[in-house]
């Protein structure tokens, strides 16, 4: 994909500060971190989100998420962090190069979790239950 961005970094054809490469993915630090240290995992290969790409890339890339996620950590001495995956521009997706985010948290660093919101009633929740069954089959 000759525009897209992230396959502009895999090839190097703009710069990005690498911190991990192998055959099948690059790490790289996000432009605009949540926290510093927030750092990007893309395969090499060019998938439009995590649903066009194939599971045993995902896997690969699983695989290496606690060893990056321990030195990002580390690096940013910390002992937690976020992965996420933006999926769908409803999702927050800008990039449309599938992409795991590993963000290091601090105590107090201003980002709240989601708030929840409870099911109305039991019925609701099992509605629901039900339809994603029924859409696995
Ligand atoms: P998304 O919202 O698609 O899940 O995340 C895209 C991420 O890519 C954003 O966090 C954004 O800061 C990062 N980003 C956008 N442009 C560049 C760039 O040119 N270089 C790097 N390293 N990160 C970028
Ligand atoms: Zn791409």
């Amino acid at each position: 994909m000759t525009d897209c961005l992230f396959c502009k970094i895999v090839r190097g054809d703009i710069p990005a500060a690498k911190v991990y490469e192998d055959d099948e993915m690059i790490a790289f630090l996000d432009i605009k971190p949540t926290n510093p240290g927030h750092v990007l995992l893309v395969p090499k290969s060019h998938h439009a989100s995590l649903l066009e790409t194939p599971p045993e890339l995902l896997g690969s890339m699983m695989q290496m998420v606690p060893s990056l996620a321990r030195a990002v950590m580390k690096a940013s001495q910390t002992d937690a962090f976020n992965l996420l995956c933006n999926t769908g521009s409803t999702a927050g997706q800008i990039v449309f190069h599938t992409h795991l985010h590993i963000i290091p948290r601090k105590p107090d660093d201003g980002y709240e979790h989601w708030h929840g919101q409870p099911y109305a009633d039991q019925q609701e929740a099992d509605r629901m239950a039900n339809a994603i069954r029924a859409a696995l089959q």
